[in-house]
């Protein structure tokens, strides 16, 4: 077996008989990596409390052919203010499951876990109210999902541009929009958002747009993942 080192931010767990743990981490350079943590249950484990979801270590794995082993773990970042405050864990849970969902495994994604570490270095830091939605347009966009975002999906007028529908694919006219109205606003902090000005996205505050930016985001999301997120059904359903 091979042994291999990597930075990884993890990103869920599962129980895995008696005293075992799977751990679903984002390597900076292995991409998506499930791997066996043994006797992590056991008081004597040394660095199974380290894999927790939200920390970002230093691993040491053994490649397995399905499922890697830890071998060891330090802590590098624990983001100790999302941790403490309901409303940034809450947006940390859904950029872990985005991620989670969204990765793939074995496959390299350097770019994606700058973009992630990125982000929730902000939230810990800053939670400024537009990250969460500018976060899950650069997430599509690494992707390869593009809305089309100058001309109407259907008819490809370029005239009005007054309705949105991420499973359709982008923008629509006054004919065709139908129920699907989004504000100019909106819209401009999606193009934004996929062109990674996040920077300037992040400047805007408290108004209907950043609620509106989120949930088209979240709506395309689960339209590409073709699933709802866990995070966000169980916070509808608790308020
Ligand atoms: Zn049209």
């Amino acid at each position: 077996m091979t042994l291999y080192r990597d930075s990884a931010l993890v990103l869920r767990t599962w129980k895995l008989g008696e005293s075992d743990r799977i751990v679903s981490m984002l390597g900076q350079e292995s991409g998506k990596i499930r791997a066996v943590v043994k006797g992590v249950r056991k008081t004597k484990s040394r660095f199974g409390s380290r894999l927790e979801p939200l920390s970002l270590v230093s691993i040491l794995c053994w490649k397995g052919r399905e499922l890697d082993v830890v071998s060891q773990a330090e802590t590098i970042e624990l983001f100790r203010a999302i941790r403490e405050d309901l409303d940034r864990l809450y947006k940390a849970n859904i950029i872990l499951e985005a991620t989670e969902q969204i990765a793939q495994e074995r496959f390299s994604e350097p770019e994606l876990f700058k973009l992630v570490v990125r982000v929730l270095r902000i939230l810990d830091t800053d939670n400024p109210q537009m990250l969460l939605g500018s976060f899950i347009w650069k997430l599509l966009a690494l992707q390869g999902y593009r809305p089309q975002m100058t001309t109407c999906v259907i008819c490809g007028s370029s005239n009005s541009k007054v309705g949105f529908d991420a499973a359709m694919g982008g923008v629509l006219c006054g004919e065709h929009a139908n129920g699907r109205r989004v504000s100019s606003e909106a819209l401009d902090v999606i193009s934004k958002s996929l062109d990674g000005r996040l920077a300037q996205i992040l400047k805007i505050e408290n108004s209907p747009v950043v609620s509106e930016t989120e949930s088209l985001a979240l709506r395309a999301l689960e339209s590409v993942l073709e699933r709802n997120l866990r995070t966000v059904r169980s916070h509808i359903i608790r308020h």
